[in-house]
């Protein structure tokens, strides 16, 4: 029976929600390669070794998946500056351009004169609690290894 180790491609059957919480944040199916940082560590520490058919729960911590929120990164901008503001409601993810960069931020709230854009990762300051079951585990092809990810279905689609 084959086992989860570094260069198998492991599907699985996940559900996310943050911890303490009945609200799911996600939920879906898989293709990942294990061993080339494709999951939160924390994830795939708690893979390594498991088997096909292996279905359990682990909690991250917040510091351990994607960390505090930074209150640097919740923007306040003026509406003047943003291009087809009318369009914007809470909830929209919007992009924030400066010199050097794009930064995709989520709308939060939408005053007089500017609005609160948000662009900390959605589950940045969550405790996250990840629900998986292993649902197949094969060898990684020659391809997949030089990339550094699974292929097909549920992997990536180039
Ligand atoms: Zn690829």
């Amino acid at each position: 029976m084959q086992t989860i180790a570094s260069r198998k491609v492991v599907t699985i059957d996940y559900q996310l929600s943050e911890n303490n919480s009945a609200e799911m944040l996600e939920e879906g199916t898989l293709d990942y390669l294990h061993g080339f940082n494709n999951l939160l560590p924390a994830l795939e520490r708690f893979l390594d070794g498991k088997a096909e058919g292996f279905s359990g729960s682990i909690k991250i911590a917040a510091k351990d998946a994607f960390g505090d929120a930074d209150p640097a990164l919740v923007f306040r901008i003026p509406k003047d500056s943003i291009e087809g503001v009318d369009r914007i409601r809470p909830g929209m993810l919007i992009e924030l351009e400066s010199a050097e960069q794009i930064l995709p931020a989520m709308v939060k709230s939408i005053g007089d004169d500017h609005v609160v854009a948000d662009a900390n990762h959605p589950y940045a300051g969550k405790d996250l609690l990840f629900t998986v079951t292993v649902k197949a585990i094969r060898n990684a092809t020659a391809e997949e290894l030089a990339h550094g990810h699974a292929h097909g279905k549920h992997g990536h689609h180039h």
